[in-house]
């Protein structure tokens, strides 16, 4: 694609960025294919390309208005148009620049700042939203049947082994995971244990990720460079990985040395976390390929139970793990059920389904059909976001796959 990018913008990072991702695409128009919003809302411009397009008018220096701002605003980042793209155009990045300018430009309305200056002030701050969790669960029987179905139920965290092995791996705690859902880390943490590996989990907190997303740049730079203090001290002293176990943060940590790449302070370290991320699929991966590993000589622990598994986008085309969970259930002994359109975005995508409601809705409703379509025992998945928004419409359990792990493992000793 041509480009006559204004020379002003040109002349910054994000400016070579934008023209450098704009001149790779050829407007094949592939990516449609498999962008969830065209196909739901059938526009071009609810698609990637039309969204290329006026990223790149506005860049040219078109004034974006608010009709720009809600096509953009429509994308749910799920980047499945980047795994399509056969040119190799970075959509996400190039997304990033195009919705920080609008931000800048086009003002938003009264009751879009609330609602995103509330989000920013409670999601990622784990206290305030434990405090509003249980204040919510205290007056559950008087709210109506679908915020009451949005309420995730109280879950308490198993047990976490005392560190007792030479090899050490943090683990991001983060905000509403470890608000809502602590076992996850915790089972975590008894897989890697039985594994040999020491899981140590610090006071860290939200990666910044829902800060990005809503293009407030200067606050998600702040969490990623407090995580990082908090994390240097036994990253110096030889943590051998940062392990996530939320595929939507862990895509975000893996871009901090990316992010933070023109800070003078912070950049050298924020390139050694990126390097040291692990989603925690890959180190189980990994683990389980040696000799002695669990299942290799023991019958499995899953007993067959039916799973039906949710590959998040963010595990699938953010971090490109396509289909590295589901060989690692099937090896614990549990029975994978057919899931159709399984690389499309289930709705939830960080804070869409309370910014763009109808839209979310009907993609989760599409996907909680594709998954129980074959009548699993229970779904499992590998983000938080889509194990909340899901378990808001599911007719059976939910759980994050090391949790399964876990079980399985505990049941085949
Ligand atoms: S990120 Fe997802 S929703 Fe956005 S344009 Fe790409 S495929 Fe469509
Ligand atoms: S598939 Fe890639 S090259 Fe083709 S229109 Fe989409 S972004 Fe551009």
């Amino acid at each position: 694609m041509q480009t006559r990018l204004s020379a002003a913008f040109l002349d910054t990072p994000d400016g070579q960025e934008a023209d450098a991702i704009l001149r790779k695409c050829v407007h094949c128009g592939f990516c449609a294919a498999t962008c969830p919003t065209y196909q739901l809302l059938g526009d071009e411009l609810d698609g990637p390309r039309g969204r290329i397009y006026l990223i790149k008018e506005m860049l040219e220096g078109a004034r974006p208005s608010h009709s720009t701002q809600l096509h953009l605003d429509r994308c749910l980042t799920c980047r499945a148009c980047e795994t399509t793209c056969p040119s190799g155009v970075r959509y996400g990045r190039l997304l990033d620049i195009g919705r920080h300018r609008v931000e800048l430009i086009v003002p938003r309305t009264m009751r879009q700042r609330l609602l995103r200056r509330a989000l920013l002030a409670i999601v990622p701050r784990r206290k305030r939203f434990a405090f509003l969790l249980s204040l919510g669960r205290a007056l559950r029987p008087l709210m109506p049947a679908p915020l009451r179905r949005s309420l995730p139920a109280r879950q308490h965290a198993g047990s976490w082994p005392a560190p007792r092995h030479g090899r050490r791996m943090l683990v991001l705690k983060g905000c509403v995971q470890a608000a809502t859902a602590p076992d996850i880390n915790a089972a975590a943490a008894r897989v890697l244990d039985r594994l040999g590996i020491s899981l140590i989990e610090m006071n860290d907190g939200c990666c910044g990720a829902l800060a990005h997303h809503l293009s407030a740049q200067d606050a998600a730079r702040a969490r990623m460079r407090r995580n990082i203090d908090v994390w240097w001290p036994l990253i110096a002293n030889g943590a051998e990985a940062l392990v996530v176990t939320a595929s939507g943060c862990g895509a975000m940590v893996r871009e901090y040395g990316e992010l933070l790449r023109d800070d003078p302070a912070y950049a050298r370290k924020a390139a050694r976390v990126s390097e040291l991320f692990r989603d925690i699929s890959q180190v189980v991966a990994r683990e389980l390929e040696k000799p002695g590993a669990p299942f290799e000589s023991r019958p499995p622990g899953g007993g067959g139970r039916r799973v039906a598994f949710h590959s998040p986008c963010t595990l699938q085309h953010g971090l490109q793990l396509r289909g590295i969970v589901e060989p690692l259930l099937e090896r614990a002994g549990y029975t994978l059920t057919r899931v159709v359109d399984g690389h499309l975005c289930c709705g939830s995508a960080g804070t869409y389904s309370l910014l763009q409601p109808r839209i979310s809705r009907q993609l989760r409703a599409n996907k909680l059909d594709a998954l129980q379509a074959d009548a699993p025992d229970l779904i499992a998945t590998a983000n938080i976001g889509c194990l909340m928004h899901l378990a808001s419409g599911a007719d059976r359990p939910i759980r994050h796959w090391i949790e399964l792990l876990a079980e399985a493992i505990a049941s085949s000793r």
